[in-house]
């Protein structure tokens, strides 16, 4: 399970002060350097922590606590309410183009899960919006890739775009797009090549299918199992690439939480979905608020 460590630590901590009919500035003190240790230990950014931690100083201590009848509880909904912030508040929607197709693309590292994604986004957007979507292999580097697209596609029966690995990946993303105009789909999602590093010809590639296509949205897709080492990938293809939005995948696994809690607040760019497991149908949309619920009990 994600979080469990967080999680049992948090509620302890948590547990200790919810009662109390008062709360005092030592109780406070005491409550947030057992946050502050637990969200250390869980991998979150340095920095994030010790914004985080003063936030939650300064209202924990203020009227909207100690002038509340139960300050306990005040002070626990003050910390639920930071980590919600933290995490990015709302949970934000996929973008529609107001002239179909609505073009995604997906960009990540090699074995983040992009092209299990790609799939699963597909699967999401039929599902639950009723959409039509056309996947497009653009990894021509790795013919494994273009093959695990392809089948992605047939178990979700839908159509892949492809050109083999001969092709140029621009050209594929371009005439995909104009294929999915004559077909009539609405979403097209653009699986695009990872490397085992970031590198400056894998940008530059990723640059021009971008300015080319001018993609409604950019998604991330980082392995949350890599803690703060998804975070400066993010942050460095945020840099790149100005990214709308991460998909924060295996999450299903034992993951600390640094990266599902630092990443907003590193980038600026909001987790829009979570990788919950290898099926189809294991995404799901990233809610801050039930994530800062599920963490703190
Ligand atoms: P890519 O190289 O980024 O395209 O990565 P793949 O899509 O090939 O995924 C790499 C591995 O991660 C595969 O074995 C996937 O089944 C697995 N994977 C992807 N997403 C998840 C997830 O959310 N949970 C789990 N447990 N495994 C995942």
């Amino acid at each position: 399970m994600a979080f469990e460590g967080l999680a049992d630590r948090l509620q302890s901590t948590i547990k200790k002060i919810t009662g109390k009919g008062k709360v005092s500035e030592q109780d406070v003190k005491e409550m947030t350097r057992e946050v502050r240790l637990a969200l250390l230990e869980a991998d979150v950014n340095f920095k994030v922590v010790k914004d985080l931690i003063n936030r939650i100083k300064e209202r924990a201590v203020g009227q909207e606590v100690m002038e509340s009848l139960t300050p306990g509880q005040q002070v626990i909904k003050v910390v639920k309410e930071e980590l919600t912030t933290l995490m990015g508040g709302e949970h934000s929607k996929i973008a529609v183009s107001d002239r179909p197709p609505t073009v995604i693309m997906m960009v990540g590292l090699q074995g983040a899960g992009k092209t299990t994604t790609t799939g699963k986004l597909a699967n999401h957007l039929r599902k639950k919006q009723n959409r039509s979507p056309l996947l497009v292999a653009c990894d021509i580097y790795r013919p494994a890739a273009i093959q695990q697209l392809e089948t992605l596609g047939e178990q979700l029966s839908m159509p892949v775009f492809s050109m083999g690995t001969e092709a140029n990946p621009v050209d594929i993303a371009t005439k995909a797009i104009e294929q999915a105009k004559e077909e009539h789909n609405d979403y097209v999602i653009i699986d695009t090549a990872g490397r085992l590093h970031v590198d400056n010809e894998l940008m530059d590639e990723l640059q021009q299918i971008k300015s080319k296509v001018k993609p409604d949205e950019i998604f991330l897709v980082v392995d949350a199992m890599t803690g703060q080492d998804a975070v400066n990938v993010a942050d460095s293809f945020n840099d790149q690439l100005d990214i709308s939005g991460v998909v924060l995948t295996k999450l299903d696994g034992d993951t600390r939480g640094g990266a599902a809690l630092s990443i907003k607040a590193v980038t600026d760019k909001p987790i829009k979905f979570a990788g919950m497991g290898e099926k189809l149908d294991e995404l799901e949309a990233f809610h801050p608020e039930r994530m800062a619920s599920r963490i703190l009990g």
